[in-house]
């Protein structure tokens, strides 16, 4: 249903409500730029052109994710230079790199404008840094940029690492272990170091047992590392609290020191990602204004305290910047009645929540946020569980055994599309085929033009994958 043609106050009153319902237009959710057309349509701004979702549909078809640069490159520039301005204001006197996580999402659609926005580059494989290797040759970067190597090190990794290095390039292998130490021993460049801090904090990740670098004892112990300018840790994802990046980075200048003793080298602590983005639209998380600021402060006055020069900081924030510049977009195929569960009904939808959205059953356990397309000002609206659309009995979302309010079948909607929030990190390499369900298609909007980068796939080019 339209929204109802109320004039005057009523009407902008109403459109104000829909989009407080739809938790749109609010930065603290990452909605700024997602508004309600007067049909009722979701319309995602740029600058003053909108692209109305719904009309992508029509000319793309589902399942299609829609990828929005602009919103990366908005989120890696104000990242920067709000670090930038703590630095200035608080006379902090290290130096900020970011560092852009390939592993969360390494379209080329997305790698790019992070680097045309001023990112370096963090990898955590070789493969990965073959992307890199692929951009270099074709004269994509300048060699100033910095690329950090994470990751178990096999051999071809490595021999990847020098080569690059002898070619120029600043790729720093974060050494995670005794072997990785030795075999790296002769390397020309600079050379990282993960540590394990011994340090608990409310995060997504809180596992006892880290299996990720060296404990601080043994970083002590080892004393002299060969060329080492940083000193690495990466403690979990989606960290609840803003005191969950300061007590780490206090800790971390501490060994910091410490180990700048035998290695004068040493000058830059990068801090790696974590940051939340709020997938669910229910509590707002820290500000990124007040995040920045406050570690800034507790790195200087950490420093100061030591007596140490302030390190270069670098951030490896990763779904932070990728996550809400991406939506997945599905159509409502069919519904159900959930036997035992009269209230509510089971939405089908032509995409999975398996092989598109894997993080909801697999990795992270993810939440979403998931809003209709169309009727957004449905008059009557229906309790919903969605299905997906593998035989798998767990390709559902219940939203955690509560349900999604989503607009009800009835003689005025008759066809309805859903958008899934914030997909733009992690989800793309997760993926899989079960049940030989086709990838979906992959639309950028930018400067006002819609680019289809990627075709649905087809049934042949997934059979060629299993042999066919
Ligand atoms: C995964 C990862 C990140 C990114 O984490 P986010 O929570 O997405 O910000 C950063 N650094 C390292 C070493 C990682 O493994």
């Amino acid at each position: 249903m339209l929204i109802r043609e109320f004039d005057g106050r009523e009407k902008s009153d109403l459109k104000k409500n829909l989009k407080r319902l739809w938790k749109l237009g609010a930065e603290e959710y990452n909605t700024q730029y997602f508004d309600i057309n007067k049909g009722g349509e979701l319309v995602v701004k740029e600058g003053h052109y909108q692209y109305n979702i719904i009309n992508l549909v029509k000319k793309y078809g589902t399942p299609t994710e829609v990828f929005f640069p602009y919103i990366l490159e908005n989120r890696v520039r104000d990242m920067i230079d709000l670090f930038n301005a703590y630095i200035k204001i608080s006379g902090y006197k290290g130096r900020f790199y970011y560092h852009y996580v390939m592993k969360v999402n390494q379209n080329k659609e997305f790698v790019l404008p992070a680097i045309a926005e001023g990112a370096h580059i963090e990898v955590s494989s070789a493969n990965e840094l073959y992307l890199v290797k692929r951009m270099i040759e074709q004269d994509k970067f300048n060699r100033r940029i910095r690329v950090t190597c994470n990751g178990p090190k096999t051999e071809q990794y490595i021999q990847l690492i020098e080569e690059l290095r002898s070619k120029g390039l600043i790729v720093i292998p974060i050494i995670e272990n005794h072997e990785e130490l030795e075999r790296l021993k002769k390397f020309k460049g600079e050379v990282g170091v993960r540590v394990n801090l011994d340090i608990k904090i409310q995060a997504h990740w809180d596992k006892k047992f880290n299996h990720f670098g060296f404990s601080e004892d043994e970083l002590l112990r080892i004393g002299k590392i060969r060329n080492l300018s940083i000193l690495h840790y990466h403690i979990s994802t989606q960290i609840e609290k803003i005191d969950g990046f300061v007590k780490p980075l206090k800790r971390a200048i501490n060994l910091y020191a410490k180990l700048k003793e035998k290695n004068p080298g040493l000058d830059t602590i990068d801090f790696g990602g974590g940051v939340g983005v709020p997938y669910e639209k229910k509590r707002k998380l820290y500000s990124l204004k007040n995040l920045v600021n406050q570690m800034i402060k507790a790195a200087k006055k950490e420093s100061d305290k030591l007596g140490i020069k302030h390190p270069n900081l670098i951030s490896e924030w990763g779904s932070y910047v990728a996550a809400p510049a991406q939506i997945s977009i599905f159509k409502v195929q069919a519904e159900k009645p959930i036997t035992g569960k009269a209230d509510t009904k089971w939405y089908f939808i032509d995409g999975s929540f398996i092989t598109n959205l894997t993080d909801t059953w697999s990795v992270r356990r993810q939440k979403w946020e998931i809003i209709p397309a169309n009727h957004m000002g449905a008059g009557r609206m229906q309790k919903v569980w969605l299905a997906g659309s593998t035989c798998d009995s767990d390709d559902r979302y219940t939203n955690s055994g509560s349900y999604l309010m989503l607009p009800k079948f009835t003689e005025d909607v008759t066809e309805l599309y859903l958008v899934v929030m914030d997909t733009g990190a992690y989800q793309d390499a997760l993926g899989n085929h079960h049940c030989l369900l086709s990838s979906p298609a992959k639309v950028i909007c930018q400067n006002g033009e819609v680019k289809l980068a990627r075709r649905r796939e087809t049934a042949d080019e997934i059979g060629k994958q299993f042999g066919w």
